[in-house]
Protein backbone atom coordinates (compact mmCIF):
# COMPACT_ATOMS: atom_id res chain seq x y z
CA UNK A 1 0.00 0.00 0.00
CA UNK A 2 0.62 3.76 -0.30
CA UNK A 3 3.23 4.97 2.32
CA UNK A 4 2.83 8.81 2.04
CA UNK A 5 -0.65 10.33 2.59
CA UNK A 6 -2.03 13.77 2.63
CA UNK A 7 -3.55 13.15 6.51
CA UNK A 8 -2.76 10.03 8.86
CA UNK A 9 -5.74 9.63 11.79
CA UNK A 10 -4.78 7.55 14.59
CA UNK A 11 -7.96 5.95 15.67
CA UNK A 12 -11.01 5.16 14.39
CA UNK A 13 -13.27 5.28 16.81
CA UNK A 14 -15.73 7.85 17.67
CA UNK A 15 -13.88 10.99 16.82
CA UNK A 16 -11.74 9.12 14.62
CA UNK A 17 -14.09 8.47 12.37
CA UNK A 18 -15.11 12.07 12.07
CA UNK A 19 -11.73 13.29 11.59
CA UNK A 20 -11.33 10.70 8.65
CA UNK A 21 -14.78 11.94 6.75
CA UNK A 22 -13.91 15.71 7.28
CA UNK A 23 -10.86 15.24 5.63
CA UNK A 24 -11.85 12.81 2.73
CA UNK A 25 -14.65 15.38 1.98
CA UNK A 26 -11.94 18.45 1.65
CA UNK A 27 -10.43 15.51 -0.87
CA UNK A 28 -7.45 14.93 1.51
CA UNK A 29 -6.23 11.11 0.69
CA UNK A 30 -6.60 9.91 4.07
CA UNK A 31 -5.07 6.71 6.14
CA UNK A 32 -6.88 5.38 9.30
CA UNK A 33 -4.27 3.61 11.60
CA UNK A 34 -6.31 1.09 14.23
CA UNK A 35 -4.31 -0.90 16.63
CA UNK A 36 -7.08 -3.57 16.29
CA UNK A 37 -8.46 -4.96 13.83
CA UNK A 38 -10.94 -4.29 11.25
CA UNK A 39 -14.85 -4.34 11.81
CA UNK A 40 -16.69 -4.16 8.76
CA UNK A 41 -19.86 -2.76 9.04
CA UNK A 42 -22.68 -5.97 9.08
CA UNK A 43 -20.41 -8.64 8.04
CA UNK A 44 -18.28 -8.37 11.64
CA UNK A 45 -21.37 -8.49 13.68
CA UNK A 46 -21.47 -12.37 14.94
CA UNK A 47 -24.08 -12.24 16.96
CA UNK A 48 -26.22 -9.37 15.87
CA UNK A 49 -29.07 -12.27 15.36
CA UNK A 50 -28.44 -14.51 18.17
CA UNK A 51 -31.18 -15.70 20.67
CA UNK A 52 -29.84 -16.39 23.90
CA UNK A 53 -30.52 -19.87 23.87
CA UNK A 54 -28.01 -19.85 20.43
CA UNK A 55 -25.34 -18.47 23.16
CA UNK A 56 -23.24 -21.20 25.11
CA UNK A 57 -24.74 -19.22 28.64
CA UNK A 58 -27.49 -17.15 27.49
CA UNK A 59 -25.35 -13.87 27.28
CA UNK A 60 -23.91 -14.32 30.24
CA UNK A 61 -20.19 -14.54 31.29
CA UNK A 62 -19.35 -18.14 33.03
CA UNK A 63 -18.00 -17.47 36.74
CA UNK A 64 -14.23 -18.75 35.87
CA UNK A 65 -14.51 -15.79 33.49
CA UNK A 66 -15.95 -12.94 35.62
CA UNK A 67 -13.13 -13.99 38.35
CA UNK A 68 -10.47 -13.17 35.87
CA UNK A 69 -11.52 -10.21 34.95
CA UNK A 70 -13.37 -8.23 37.27
CA UNK A 71 -12.90 -4.69 35.62
CA UNK A 72 -14.63 -5.19 32.00
CA UNK A 73 -17.24 -7.70 33.65
CA UNK A 74 -18.78 -4.31 35.45
CA UNK A 75 -18.56 -2.32 31.94
CA UNK A 76 -22.38 -1.83 30.99
CA UNK A 77 -23.72 -3.75 28.12
CA UNK A 78 -20.38 -6.36 28.72
CA UNK A 79 -21.32 -10.00 28.11
CA UNK A 80 -21.39 -12.99 25.83
CA UNK A 81 -23.01 -11.31 23.33
CA UNK A 82 -21.23 -8.41 22.76
CA UNK A 83 -17.60 -9.35 24.86
CA UNK A 84 -15.48 -9.63 21.31
CA UNK A 85 -15.86 -6.13 21.43
CA UNK A 86 -14.33 -5.29 24.97
CA UNK A 87 -10.58 -5.66 25.71
CA UNK A 88 -10.10 -8.12 28.78
CA UNK A 89 -8.64 -7.46 31.98
CA UNK A 90 -6.39 -10.51 31.58
CA UNK A 91 -5.65 -9.93 28.37
CA UNK A 92 -4.42 -6.46 28.52
CA UNK A 93 -3.64 -5.94 32.20
CA UNK A 94 -2.84 -2.40 33.53
CA UNK A 95 -2.14 -0.92 37.59
CA UNK A 96 -5.10 0.83 39.50
CA UNK A 97 -3.24 2.66 42.14
CA UNK A 98 -6.91 4.13 42.40
CA UNK A 99 -10.40 3.09 41.35
CA UNK A 100 -10.18 3.58 37.67
CA UNK A 101 -11.96 1.08 34.91
CA UNK A 102 -10.83 1.66 32.04
CA UNK A 103 -12.96 0.34 29.17
CA UNK A 104 -11.03 0.07 25.84
CA UNK A 105 -12.40 -1.49 22.22
CA UNK A 106 -9.54 -2.13 20.34
CA UNK A 107 -10.60 -2.38 16.74
CA UNK A 108 -12.02 -0.38 14.11
CA UNK A 109 -15.21 1.58 15.02
CA UNK A 110 -13.22 1.44 18.58
CA UNK A 111 -16.32 2.36 21.28
CA UNK A 112 -18.22 3.73 18.53
CA UNK A 113 -19.53 0.06 18.60
CA UNK A 114 -20.30 -0.05 22.57
CA UNK A 115 -21.27 3.23 23.26
CA UNK A 116 -24.47 4.20 25.44
CA UNK A 117 -25.48 6.23 22.83
CA UNK A 118 -26.64 8.95 25.07
CA UNK A 119 -26.23 12.34 23.19
CA UNK A 120 -27.11 15.26 25.58
CA UNK A 121 -25.66 18.81 24.07
CA UNK A 122 -24.25 20.81 27.02
CA UNK A 123 -25.75 24.31 28.00
CA UNK A 124 -23.96 27.43 28.44
CA UNK A 125 -24.04 26.30 32.14
CA UNK A 126 -21.68 23.54 31.69
CA UNK A 127 -19.39 26.26 29.77
CA UNK A 128 -19.52 28.57 32.53
CA UNK A 129 -19.99 26.85 35.63
CA UNK A 130 -16.38 25.54 36.46
CA UNK A 131 -15.00 29.24 36.10
CA UNK A 132 -18.18 30.54 37.61
CA UNK A 133 -18.27 28.64 40.90
CA UNK A 134 -14.31 28.64 41.00
CA UNK A 135 -13.30 24.53 40.35
CA UNK A 136 -11.92 25.28 36.76
CA UNK A 137 -11.12 27.87 34.58
CA UNK A 138 -12.90 29.67 31.64
CA UNK A 139 -13.58 27.37 28.29
CA UNK A 140 -12.08 28.98 25.33
CA UNK A 141 -15.91 28.55 24.07
CA UNK A 142 -19.39 28.55 24.74
CA UNK A 143 -22.55 27.30 24.21
CA UNK A 144 -23.43 29.74 20.94
CA UNK A 145 -20.61 28.92 18.89
CA UNK A 146 -20.41 25.01 19.61
CA UNK A 147 -24.40 24.88 18.44
CA UNK A 148 -23.94 25.35 15.16
CA UNK A 149 -21.14 22.28 15.35
CA UNK A 150 -23.91 20.02 17.12
CA UNK A 151 -26.40 20.89 14.84
CA UNK A 152 -24.24 19.67 11.86
CA UNK A 153 -23.36 16.08 13.88
CA UNK A 154 -27.04 15.29 15.07
CA UNK A 155 -28.30 15.88 12.06
CA UNK A 156 -25.84 13.25 10.06
CA UNK A 157 -25.56 11.12 13.13
CA UNK A 158 -29.34 11.26 13.48
CA UNK A 159 -30.34 11.90 17.40
CA UNK A 160 -34.07 11.56 18.31
CA UNK A 161 -35.34 13.41 21.55
CA UNK A 162 -38.32 15.23 22.51
CA UNK A 163 -37.89 19.54 21.81
CA UNK A 164 -38.86 20.38 25.29
CA UNK A 165 -37.62 24.01 25.72
CA UNK A 166 -35.42 23.62 28.84
CA UNK A 167 -32.54 26.14 29.11
CA UNK A 168 -30.15 23.68 31.37
CA UNK A 169 -30.24 20.77 28.57
CA UNK A 170 -30.59 22.72 25.10
CA UNK A 171 -32.89 21.18 22.23
CA UNK A 172 -31.31 20.26 18.74
CA UNK A 173 -32.34 18.74 15.65
CA UNK A 174 -33.86 16.21 16.78
CA UNK A 175 -35.69 13.09 15.00
CA UNK A 176 -38.94 12.12 17.34
CA UNK A 177 -38.27 10.78 20.28
CA UNK A 178 -39.35 6.85 20.90
CA UNK A 179 -42.98 7.21 23.04
CA UNK A 180 -43.26 6.97 26.93
CA UNK A 181 -44.77 4.41 28.24
CA UNK A 182 -47.54 4.80 30.41
CA UNK A 183 -45.70 4.70 33.75
CA UNK A 184 -43.58 7.44 32.15
CA UNK A 185 -46.15 9.47 31.18
CA UNK A 186 -48.46 9.62 34.10
CA UNK A 187 -44.74 10.55 36.16
CA UNK A 188 -44.17 13.20 33.69
CA UNK A 189 -47.28 14.91 33.84
CA UNK A 190 -47.70 14.08 37.79
CA UNK A 191 -44.34 16.17 37.97
CA UNK A 192 -45.30 18.89 35.85
CA UNK A 193 -48.93 19.12 37.92
CA UNK A 194 -46.86 19.93 41.39
CA UNK A 195 -43.46 21.10 40.26
CA UNK A 196 -43.15 23.23 37.79
CA UNK A 197 -39.15 23.66 37.60
CA UNK A 198 -39.16 19.57 38.03
CA UNK A 199 -38.89 18.19 34.32
CA UNK A 200 -39.27 14.50 33.52
CA UNK A 201 -38.08 14.33 29.62
CA UNK A 202 -36.75 11.98 27.13
CA UNK A 203 -33.07 11.51 27.02
CA UNK A 204 -31.68 12.17 23.66
CA UNK A 205 -30.31 9.16 22.07
CA UNK A 206 -28.19 8.40 18.58
CA UNK A 207 -30.78 5.97 17.06
CA UNK A 208 -32.81 6.49 13.82
CA UNK A 209 -36.19 6.39 14.51
CA UNK A 210 -37.01 8.34 11.53
CA UNK A 211 -34.37 7.88 9.36
CA UNK A 212 -33.53 10.67 6.65
CA UNK A 213 -32.82 10.72 3.12
CA UNK A 214 -29.21 10.91 3.94
CA UNK A 215 -28.69 8.09 6.54
CA UNK A 216 -30.96 5.82 3.91
CA UNK A 217 -28.62 6.33 1.07
CA UNK A 218 -25.74 5.26 3.50
CA UNK A 219 -27.41 2.17 4.05
CA UNK A 220 -28.55 2.96 7.44
CA UNK A 221 -32.44 1.91 8.41
CA UNK A 222 -35.03 2.74 11.45
CA UNK A 223 -34.10 1.10 14.97
CA UNK A 224 -36.49 -1.75 15.56
CA UNK A 225 -35.81 -1.12 18.96
CA UNK A 226 -34.31 -4.69 19.31
CA UNK A 227 -32.18 -3.51 22.42
CA UNK A 228 -29.41 -5.40 20.83
CA UNK A 229 -27.45 -2.06 20.00
CA UNK A 230 -24.06 -3.53 21.31
CA UNK A 231 -23.66 -6.39 19.22
CA UNK A 232 -22.96 -4.25 16.33
CA UNK A 233 -26.89 -2.71 14.57
CA UNK A 234 -27.57 -5.01 11.12
CA UNK A 235 -29.83 -1.79 10.64
CA UNK A 236 -27.19 0.41 10.93
CA UNK A 237 -29.76 2.27 13.51
CA UNK A 238 -27.53 4.04 16.04
CA UNK A 239 -24.35 5.88 15.17
CA UNK A 240 -20.94 4.13 15.28
CA UNK A 241 -17.81 5.05 12.84
CA UNK A 242 -18.93 1.85 10.66
CA UNK A 243 -22.29 2.45 10.19
CA UNK A 244 -21.99 6.15 9.58
CA UNK A 245 -18.76 7.88 9.63
CA UNK A 246 -16.51 5.41 7.98
CA UNK A 247 -18.47 4.35 5.17
CA UNK A 248 -19.44 8.19 4.38
CA UNK A 249 -15.20 8.68 4.39
CA UNK A 250 -15.20 5.73 1.98
CA UNK A 251 -17.16 6.33 -0.72
CA UNK A 252 -15.47 9.96 -1.06
CA UNK A 253 -12.56 7.29 -2.57
CA UNK A 254 -9.90 9.17 -0.58
CA UNK A 255 -9.56 6.62 2.89
CA UNK A 256 -7.12 3.99 3.35
CA UNK A 257 -7.96 1.89 6.67
CA UNK A 258 -4.45 0.44 8.02
CA UNK A 259 -5.88 -1.58 10.35
CA UNK A 260 -3.53 -4.37 13.43
CA UNK A 261 -1.25 -1.37 13.40
CA UNK A 262 -0.28 0.24 16.69
CA UNK A 263 0.98 3.64 16.42
CA UNK A 264 4.30 4.16 18.49
CA UNK A 265 5.24 7.22 17.90
CA UNK A 266 4.56 10.56 15.54
CA UNK A 267 7.89 11.54 13.94
CA UNK A 268 8.86 14.94 14.48
CA UNK A 269 11.91 16.43 12.06
CA UNK A 270 13.55 18.73 14.34
CA UNK A 271 15.31 20.65 11.06
CA UNK A 272 11.48 20.66 9.36
CA UNK A 273 10.12 21.48 12.36
CA UNK A 274 7.26 19.55 11.22
CA UNK A 275 5.34 16.26 12.41
CA UNK A 276 6.35 14.04 9.14
CA UNK A 277 4.37 10.86 9.63
CA UNK A 278 4.19 8.11 12.47
CA UNK A 279 5.81 5.10 13.26
CA UNK A 280 3.36 1.86 13.82
CA UNK A 281 4.19 -2.08 14.78
CA UNK A 282 2.06 -4.29 12.36
CA UNK A 283 0.83 -6.55 15.33
CA UNK A 284 1.30 -9.74 12.72
CA UNK A 285 4.44 -9.45 12.25
CA UNK A 286 6.20 -7.69 15.13
CA UNK A 287 7.65 -5.06 12.24
CA UNK A 288 7.76 -1.81 12.61
CA UNK A 289 6.95 0.01 9.74
CA UNK A 290 6.92 4.31 8.97
CA UNK A 291 4.07 6.37 6.97
CA UNK A 292 4.26 9.84 5.90
CA UNK A 293 1.94 13.02 6.01
CA UNK A 294 1.66 16.42 6.79
CA UNK A 295 -1.42 16.24 8.88
CA UNK A 296 -1.60 14.07 11.89
CA UNK A 297 -4.59 13.72 13.66
CA UNK A 298 -4.26 11.69 17.00
CA UNK A 299 -7.64 10.03 17.93
CA UNK A 300 -6.56 7.10 20.26
CA UNK A 301 -8.86 7.84 22.87
CA UNK A 302 -8.03 10.21 26.22
CA UNK A 303 -5.17 8.00 27.72
CA UNK A 304 -3.54 6.44 24.42
CA UNK A 305 -3.60 9.88 22.93
CA UNK A 306 -1.43 11.35 25.80
CA UNK A 307 0.66 8.15 25.60
CA UNK A 308 1.50 8.39 22.17
CA UNK A 309 2.71 11.72 22.20
CA UNK A 310 4.52 10.89 25.10
CA UNK A 311 6.34 8.44 22.99
CA UNK A 312 6.93 11.14 20.43
CA UNK A 313 10.38 12.04 21.36
CA UNK A 314 12.71 14.62 19.46
CA UNK A 315 15.64 16.78 20.41
CA UNK A 316 12.68 19.30 19.79
CA UNK A 317 10.95 17.62 22.40
CA UNK A 318 12.75 15.23 24.74
CA UNK A 319 9.60 14.79 26.96
CA UNK A 320 7.22 14.05 24.59
CA UNK A 321 5.19 15.84 21.57
CA UNK A 322 3.89 19.47 22.62
CA UNK A 323 5.18 18.67 26.17
CA UNK A 324 6.51 22.21 26.94
CA UNK A 325 4.80 22.35 29.86
CA UNK A 326 4.64 18.78 31.38
CA UNK A 327 0.82 18.66 31.37
CA UNK A 328 0.77 15.37 29.12
CA UNK A 329 -0.40 12.48 30.38
CA UNK A 330 -1.72 14.69 33.95
CA UNK A 331 -4.88 15.31 34.09
CA UNK A 332 -6.64 13.27 31.69
CA UNK A 333 -10.76 13.57 31.34
CA UNK A 334 -11.61 10.36 31.08
CA UNK A 335 -15.30 9.02 30.53
CA UNK A 336 -17.02 10.51 33.52
CA UNK A 337 -18.54 6.63 33.87
CA UNK A 338 -21.78 6.29 35.93
CA UNK A 339 -20.38 9.25 38.26
CA UNK A 340 -23.50 10.76 39.67
CA UNK A 341 -24.46 13.32 42.69
CA UNK A 342 -27.35 13.01 44.47
CA UNK A 343 -29.20 15.36 47.00
C1 LIG B 1 -19.88 1.25 28.00
C2 LIG B 1 -19.74 2.67 27.51
C3 LIG B 1 -20.86 3.48 27.35
C4 LIG B 1 -20.72 4.80 26.88
N1 LIG B 1 -21.83 5.55 26.71
C5 LIG B 1 -21.74 6.81 26.21
C6 LIG B 1 -22.92 7.58 25.97
O1 LIG B 1 -24.05 7.12 26.19
N2 LIG B 1 -22.77 8.83 25.48
C7 LIG B 1 -21.52 9.36 25.23
O2 LIG B 1 -21.44 10.51 24.76
N3 LIG B 1 -20.40 8.64 25.44
C8 LIG B 1 -20.48 7.38 25.93
N4 LIG B 1 -19.34 6.65 26.13
C9 LIG B 1 -18.05 7.29 25.89
C10 LIG B 1 -17.67 7.23 24.42
O3 LIG B 1 -17.71 5.89 23.97
C11 LIG B 1 -16.24 7.77 24.27
O4 LIG B 1 -16.18 9.06 24.82
C12 LIG B 1 -15.82 7.86 22.80
O5 LIG B 1 -15.88 6.58 22.19
C13 LIG B 1 -14.43 8.41 22.69
O6 LIG B 1 -14.09 8.52 21.33
P1 LIG B 1 -12.59 8.46 20.88
O7 LIG B 1 -12.59 8.55 19.41
O8 LIG B 1 -11.82 9.45 21.67
O9 LIG B 1 -12.08 7.03 21.40
P2 LIG B 1 -12.51 5.53 21.01
O10 LIG B 1 -13.90 5.47 20.50
O11 LIG B 1 -12.15 4.68 22.18
O12 LIG B 1 -11.52 5.19 19.81
C14 LIG B 1 -10.11 5.18 20.00
C15 LIG B 1 -9.53 4.30 18.92
O13 LIG B 1 -8.12 4.46 18.91
C16 LIG B 1 -7.52 3.19 18.76
N5 LIG B 1 -6.15 3.26 19.30
C17 LIG B 1 -5.78 3.40 20.58
N6 LIG B 1 -4.45 3.42 20.69
C18 LIG B 1 -3.96 3.32 19.44
C19 LIG B 1 -2.64 3.27 18.89
N7 LIG B 1 -1.56 3.36 19.66
N8 LIG B 1 -2.51 3.12 17.56
C20 LIG B 1 -3.60 3.02 16.75
N9 LIG B 1 -4.87 3.05 17.21
C21 LIG B 1 -5.04 3.21 18.54
C22 LIG B 1 -8.44 2.25 19.53
O14 LIG B 1 -8.25 0.90 19.16
C23 LIG B 1 -9.80 2.81 19.17
O15 LIG B 1 -10.31 2.23 17.99
C24 LIG B 1 -19.44 5.33 26.59
C25 LIG B 1 -18.31 4.50 26.76
C26 LIG B 1 -18.46 3.21 27.20
C27 LIG B 1 -17.23 2.37 27.36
Amino acid sequence: MNTTFDAIVIGSGISGGWAAKVLCEQGLKTCIVERGRNVEHNKDYPTAHLHPWELPHAGWMPKAFRDENPLITKAAGFGEDTAHFFIKDKEQPYVQKKSFDWIRGFQVGGKSLTWGRACQRWSQSEFESPFKYNYGIQWPVDYAEMAPWYHLVEDFIGVCGNKDGLESMPDGEFLPPFEMNCVEQHMSTALADRYPDRHLVHGRWAHLTEPKEHHLELGRGKCQARNLCMRGCPFGAYFSSNSSTIPSAQRTGNLSILSDAVVVKIIYDDQQKKATGIEYIDTATGSRQVIKASIIFVNASALNSNLILLNSTSDRFPNGLGNDHDILGRYVGFHNYRGYASG
